[in-house]
């Protein structure tokens, strides 16, 4: 199944429950270098619209278990 998977779930930057979607393989890409890890597959990134104007995105980062990852909020840029 190619779809997406989302899950709302709990985001500590927007302080509340928000819609939530696996990374896609260019993001996975980016953590990965920003990280210094191989493996990043259990990372989700809030899509809650900060910005009606704009469509700008929170794009914060959790896992599926611990809402707050990183010491500072990680947010994935927007990646062409
Ligand atoms: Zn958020």
């Amino acid at each position: 199944m190619a779809t997406q998977r989302t899950k709302k779930d709990y985001c500590w930057t927007c302080d509340g429950d928000q819609q939530h979607r696996q990374l896609t393989r260019k993001e996975e890409d980016w953590l990965k270098e920003r990280l210094g890890r191989s493996g990043v597959g259990e990372f989700w990134l809030c899509v809650n619209v900060l910005d009606a104007d704009t469509g700008k995105q929170c794009r914060n980062l959790r896992t599926g278990f611990n809402k707050k990852p990183f010491a500072a909020a990680i947010k994935v840029p927007v990646l062409d």
